[in-house]
């Protein structure tokens, strides 16, 4: 849309265009609203981080029947040959509880959870298709699918379908978006938030509107804010998405009086390819992460072993251990794989685009390992196969107890030993994903000011919130709050702007 087609007066303004963002709208129209996506983004290059996923999206289910009537498209046979168990809403709750060292804010958390279905049902309504994670989050064993780590269900078309099916459903109901369209300030007097002004095509635009929903991302892809809020060394950290993220819509809410939430030192980060770009790679997507540490060990560039790989199932530990890589002198490690595992590596493992080492000996692999102290290398591997108690069977689909014991960083599980050639290596640095500190909203998404009282006008949904996660986090809830918050700021809004009467 031109800047000269950019309506300056709408029921609502979406300051965003990933999935929160398009949630809201899309929640909005339902009203009858009249909404205005902005989106900073070039078209081509919109949907923020939510584009660059695989679509993974945690959903609290009672079991199959729950899946079918999500996944209308499942056959018999997959239903025959799969255990999909069940993933109870006191299950997701528990997990996000946990991994959060029990800082999660309760309300929020009770609402993600318990309206994680129903979102995700709603979704369907709005063109998106859903089926279940084969390739990464189930094994085969003994003829059966398992899943495991309670994350069953993606977006049809990962990421890149999830937004191609919301824009669809934006643009069948009239939603106007505008690209290149980036929010710089909230338009704001005593009675609350009535517009904000934006930069379109290099032009500078006042819009008024009702109400604001802001769902433009963290700061993750600000380096001076990651230097000043997560500390030093965040600033050398890569970005696994958009560029685009740079705490806009935050900075906006503050200026204005929103109160500071949740964990501002804290953010998801993983281990991703050390010579991966310094920003997301859309033809490449998620294919940077390299997940599959769980069943091998990762060393320093001491030779060192720094974090328990098998200490949890991956969903439950990969978005800490990027801090943890960070952490390392020279803020690297390298994940080492011996011919017993390289077949359970996860197809990110196979791209073209990946930092690899592969030698039929350890001490050829060590000679390998670029910035790594062969010699502590092959100690530390020496040491770690000793340590490997084997009684256990290996089973990657549940945490099999098969661990080390005796050494200063134990393994916890799929504890095999390191002996099978050949040898497989991959180097990884820290790219983080997003940042978990942002605006304080109540049950109803409506942004709060620093005098506990709601900001009139204002709304807020994603990645943007604070409350929800802390120090870590569970595999799939990015989208999942993100479709729940925003179809509840896009609906309240739309509700305040239909009961203000008037054009503010
Ligand atoms: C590589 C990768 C893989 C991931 N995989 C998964 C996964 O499988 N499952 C999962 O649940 N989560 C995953 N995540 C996390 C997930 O992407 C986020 O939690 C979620 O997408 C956040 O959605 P959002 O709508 O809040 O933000 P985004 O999707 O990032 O959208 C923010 C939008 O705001 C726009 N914007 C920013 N500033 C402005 C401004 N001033 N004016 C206008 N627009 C602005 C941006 O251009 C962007 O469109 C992954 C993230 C990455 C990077």
């Amino acid at each position: 849309m031109a800047v000269e087609q950019i309506p300056d007066i709408v029921d609502l303004v979406v300051v965003g265009g990933g999935n929160a963002a398009l949630c809201a709208a899309l929640a909005a129209r339902e009203h009858g609203a009249s909404v205005l996506v902005l989106e900073c983004a070039p078209e081509a290059a919109r949907g923020g981080n939510s584009r660059f996923t695989a679509g993974a999206m945690r959903v609290a289910y009672s079991g199959v029947s729950d899946l079918a009537r999500l996944m209308p498209d499942l056959t018999d046979e997959e239903k025959r040959n799969t255990d999909f168990g069940e993933y109870g809403q006191d299950r997701f709750y528990d997990d996000l509880c946990r991994v959060t060292q029990y800082r999660t804010d309760p309300r929020l958390a009770e609402i993600m959870v318990t309206r994680s279905f129903d979102t995700l049902m709603w979704m369907r309504e709005n063109k998106v298709r859903f089926n279940p994670i084969y390739g990464r989050q189930a094994f085969k064993i003994s003829g059966k699918f398992t899943f495991w780590g309670g994350l069953t269900v993606e977006a049809w078309g990962g990421g890149p379908g999830l937004i191609d099916a919301l824009y669809s459903a934006a643009a069948e109901d009239g939603i106007a978006i505008g690209y290149r369209s980036r929010a710089i300030e909230l338009i704001c007097d005593d009675r609350g938030v009535e517009g904000v002004v934006a930069r379109i095509d290099g032009r500078t635009a006042r819009i008024s509107a009702k109400s604001v929903v802001l769902a433009s991302g963290g700061f993750e892809a600000n380096a001076e804010w990651r230097a000043r809020y997560l500390g030093p060394k965040w600033d050398l950290a890569k970005v696994r998405g958009t560029r685009f993220n740079t705490g806009d819509g935050i900075r906006m809410a503050l200026e204005i009086g929103a109160m500071p939430h949740g964990n501002w030192s804290g953010c998801h980060a993983v281990g991703w390819d050390r010579n991966a770009p310094e920003f997301g790679d859309l033809a490449v997507g998620d294919g940077y992460q390299k997940h599959s540490y769980p069943f091998g060990i990762m060393v320093n560039a001491l030779g060192r072993r720094f974090v328990d790989e098998g200490a949890d199932f991956r969903n439950f530990t990969y978005a800490k251990y990027g801090r943890a890589i960070l952490e390392q002198p020279e803020q690297f490690a390298w994940q080492i794989f011996d011919a017993k595992v390289t077949h359970l590596l996860r197809d990110e493992y196979r791209i073209k685009a990946v930092t690899k080492a592969t030698a039929d000996t350890l001490e050829a692999l060590a000679r390998k390992l670029e910035g790594v102290d062969a010699g502590g290398f092959l100690a530390e591997v020496d040491a770690y196969n000793q340590h490997a108690q084997t009684q256990n069977p290996f089973n990657p689909n549940i945490r099999d107890g098969r661990s080390t014991r005796g050494l200063a960083i134990e393994k916890s599980n799929w504890a095999n030993r390191i002996d099978t050639p050949p040898f497989e290596a991959f180097a990884v640095t820290c790219g983080i994903t997003f940042t978990f500190g942002g605006l304080k909203i109540d049950e109803n998404a409506r942004v709060i000011n620093t005098d506990g009282v709601p900001i009139e006008g204002l709304y807020a949904a994603g990645e943007l919130v604070g409350g929800l996660f802390y120090f870590n986090y569970p595999g799939g809830t990015g989208l999942t709050s993100g479709s729940v918050f925003g179809r509840i700021a896009g609906d309240s809004a739309a509700r305040f702007a239909a009961s203000t009467g008037h054009q503010r």
